[in-house]
């Protein structure tokens, strides 16, 4: 590209909230320039989180499974674990879908430019290639900076201390690993590492792995993690990690803590921080809150009527698909369409064994704003489809509104319950009620028919072993 370049839209960073925003842009007309500081597009969810995490946690699931069904009488061998060629194909499944985006920036015109971006006015950002300095004018722009993960301070720079980056490169599998956090990015590593021979033990300050979910639906996950792991502290923080030839020490401080123990390998997982600081957003007028994130408004506009900011430089929740949502809000907004984010609910899901996920309204959340609400469950131990999966220990459950009986949120623990929950995400969204849910035919034998049954429960109607 030349030194000088101009755009009707800039957008800068390329994950999920980035590319899907470009993409629209261009779909709508627009002349579009996307940067971003890594040579490939996909951002982290692509690179190093969404993606590589579902690929492993899909071979994790290979592994727990040849072993589970040593219990109705079929045995396989220790697996031989091939590291080199698991992380090739690996690398090769993200490959793949980069490669794709690439191609779909390309067939729309969209100018990619490899470098980091820094504003230098409100209309105006320059840009660090591999080619020198460049600067870039634009009419508007859209944020999407993302983040990165949290650091624990005072822990000594060693190359066995990691981040979720460093563990979905797969480069050693260590003999015991201590994992810092029991939130979703934590016990997906923990649900992979495990599987592939790792002895495990987590760590969480909260006095609940998975904070944020309700505590029956991480039930069965908690009693699964208690028979797997070396240990589970909760209440509990690392206070010092000492580095030394023989391994890590780590020190923990809380009520319940624990002596110090030895680990090969320390995952840090203790959250995820905008990327605020590489960007300059001052430069342009973009005011930060003292968390790092950008607030925006439901058209994703900025303080700035024409910089717009999406995905997890915006806060919580940081995910993929709030990121692309709000991308082509901005988009179409920036195209003079008269939209706005008013999505009723955002999904949560954590992709471990069991899966749990959530939407809309949580009985925590309920039970703290003092909101009334019906609750009605089903468990899976009467799923005639969930016994023949060996997943008895699922459970879904329906809140609703008394009065209007109208969804309010859902939350499923057991095999595939984040792909289960996008139907109680429709329902909210359509403003589904029980009667509703309960009066449509869902194929029968399969899990999808736990949300029919929690509906019938909720309408009266008893429903027996199916
Ligand atoms: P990002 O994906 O962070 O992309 C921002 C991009 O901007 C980056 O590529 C960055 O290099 C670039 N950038 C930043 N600053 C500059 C600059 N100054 N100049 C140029 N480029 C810049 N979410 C889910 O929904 N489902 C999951 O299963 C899931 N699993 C995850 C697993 C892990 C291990 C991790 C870490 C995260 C996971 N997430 C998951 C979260 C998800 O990855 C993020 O919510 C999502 O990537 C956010 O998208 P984004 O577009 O806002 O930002």
């Amino acid at each position: 590209p030349p030194d000088n370049l101009h755009a009707e839209v800039l957008v800068l960073g390329a994950g999920p909230g980035g590319y899907t925003a470009a993409f629209r842009a261009a779909d709508l007309g627009k002349q579009v320039v996307l940067i971003e500081r890594y040579p490939v597009l996909g951002g982290v969810c692509l690179n190093v989180g969404c993606i590589p995490s579902k690929a492993l946690l899909h071979i994790a699931k290979i592994l727990t499974e040849a072993q589970a069904v040593r219990e109705v009488g079929i045995e396989f061998g220790q697996p031989a674990i091939n590291l080199e060629q698991l992380r090739h194909w690996k690398d090769g499944v993200v490959k793949k879908l980069a490669q794709g985006l690439s191609m779909l920036a390309k067939q729309r015109q969209v100018t990619v430019i490899q470098g980091s971006g820094k504003f230098i006015s409100p209309n105006a950002l320059t840009v660090e290639t591999p080619d020198g300095i460049k600067t870039i004018s634009f009419d508007h722009c859209v944020i999407a900076a993302g983040s990165s993960s949290a650091r624990l301070p005072g822990l000594p720079k060693d190359p066995r201390i990691i981040n979720s980056t460093d563990a979905l490169a797969l480069h050693t599998l260590p003999k015991r690993m201590l994992i810092i956090g029991g939130g979703i990015i934590g016990l997906e590593m923990a649900t992979v590492y495990q599987a592939l021979g790792t002895k495990i033990s987590i760590v969480e300050r909260l006095p609940q792995l998975i904070p944020g979910a309700d505590s029956d639906l991480i039930k069965p996950l908690v009693s699964k993690l208690k028979q797997t792991c070396e240990a589970i502290w909760l209440d509990t923080s690392v206070s010092q990690i000492e580095a030394s030839k023989k391994g890590l020490k780590v020190s923990f401080s809380g009520e319940q803590a624990p002596e110090a123990q030895w680990f090969d390998m320390v995952l840090v997982a203790i959250g995820r921080r905008p990327n605020d600081k590489l960007i300059a957003a001052e430069s342009a007028g973009v005011a930060v809150d003292e968390r790092g994130f950008i607030t925006v408004d439901e058209q994703m506009r900025t303080n700035a009527a024409h910089i717009f900011a999406i995905g997890d430089i915006t806060g919580e929740p940081m995910l993929a698909h709030k990121a692309s949502h709000q991308g082509k809000i901005a988009a179409e907004v920036i195209a003079g369409h008269k939209v706005a984010f008013d999505a009723r609910t955002i999904p949560s899901v954590a992709y471990t064994d069991p899966e749990i996920a959530w939407m809309g309204l949580t009985e925590t959340e309920a039970k703290k704003q003092g909101i009334a609400y019906e609750k009605a469950s089903f468990p899976w131990a009467a799923s005639g489809r969930a016994i023949a999966m060996g997943s008895e220990t699922g459970l879904t459950k329906l809140l609703y509104d008394k009065t209007t009986r109208r969804i309010l949120g859902a939350g499923i623990t057991g095999v595939n319950a984040g792909e289960l929950i996008a139907e109680a995400t429709l329902a909210l969204e359509m403003g589904a009620d029980m009667q509703d849910i309960a009066l449509t035919i869902h194929p029968h034998p399969t899990l999808s028919e736990t949300i029919m049954f929690a509906a019938e429960t909720a309408e009266g109607v008893i429903t027996d072993l199916y």
